[in-house]
């Protein structure tokens, strides 16, 4: 049974333009790939259709046993649950501290006080920040604020985590250490599908990558071949 599964897939925007075309590709449990190509390859509107921010024109986009096409109104904050997503630009709350940003889906969601202070300071170790709790985002470096980010998007457990050129803002020695960061997440039995133009960097991950030119899925990449 496969997380999620794309099954010939399109998405045309209202402009007329195909962004995705017939893309069809299944994730496993705790699996971690990468979804690469040029600038307007179709990365962010392949993530945007798993966490609902668009929907396909043609195909579907599955979730476990769900059909996402038959997802909507009060269900999709629900689904959002079952997805992390991490942003280039992780959208933090700049009046807000650390621990209150990454707070935020467990006080949306109800949890507990208690309950909500003892899993984000789980999480903010995890990410290497538990120092940087009371902390306000600008008052961290951009790579703790893209830890920050990460955190949020971890903190409910979701299923799968999704992130949208995650090490864009960053150097090279910072971005290896995200990357790292993602890399331990399947761990804890959650999927990684992280987008990214770098393939460079991308390909030192020894990961599989799913490769998109001009909205088509043209490479699946397997680890055992990336080792060659
Ligand atoms: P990538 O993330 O790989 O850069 P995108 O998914 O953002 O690619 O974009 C793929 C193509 O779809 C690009 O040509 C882009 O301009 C176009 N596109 C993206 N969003 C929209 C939109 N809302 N309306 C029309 N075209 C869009
Ligand atoms: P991202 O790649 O992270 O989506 P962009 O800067 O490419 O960021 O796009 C910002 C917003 O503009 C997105 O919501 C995207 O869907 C939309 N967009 C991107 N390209 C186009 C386009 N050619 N026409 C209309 N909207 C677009």
């Amino acid at each position: 049974m496969s997380v999620l599964r794309f099954d010939n897939v399109s998405k045309r925007y209202s402009s007329g333009h195909e962004a995705l075309s017939e893309v069809s590709f299944a994730v496993a449990p705790g699996e971690m790939l990468f979804v690469t190509g040029h600038s307007g390859a179709g990365k962010s509107t392949l993530l945007k259709l798993i966490h609902l921010s668009e929907r396909p024109s043609r195909g579907a986009v599955l979730f476990g046993e769900k059909n996402l096409l038959k997802v909507r109104g009060g269900r999709v904050a629900l689904h959002r649950r079952d997805v992390g997503v991490v942003f280039q630009d992780h959208r933090l709350l700049a009046d807000r501290s650390v621990a209150d940003n990454v707070a935020l889906p467990l006080i949306l969601r109800g949890l507990r006080r208690g309950d909500i202070g003892k899993r984000v300071r789980g999480v903010l170790d995890k990410v290497g920040l538990g120092a940087r709790a009371k902390a306000l985002p600008t008052q961290l470096s951009a790579g703790e604020q893209q830890r920050v980010g990460i955190a949020r998007a971890i903190v409910g457990e979701p299923r799968l985590l999704v992130a949208d050129e995650p090490t864009g803002n960053l150097d090279p020695t910072l971005s290896a250490e995200i990357m790292a960061l993602f890399e331990s997440l399947p761990e804890r039995g959650t999927s990684v599908l992280v987008a990214s133009h770098d393939l460079a960097l991308v390909k030192r991950m020894k990961k599989r990558v799913l490769v998109l030119n001009q909205g088509r899925l043209v490479d699946d990449i397997s680890p055992e071949d990336l080792a060659l």
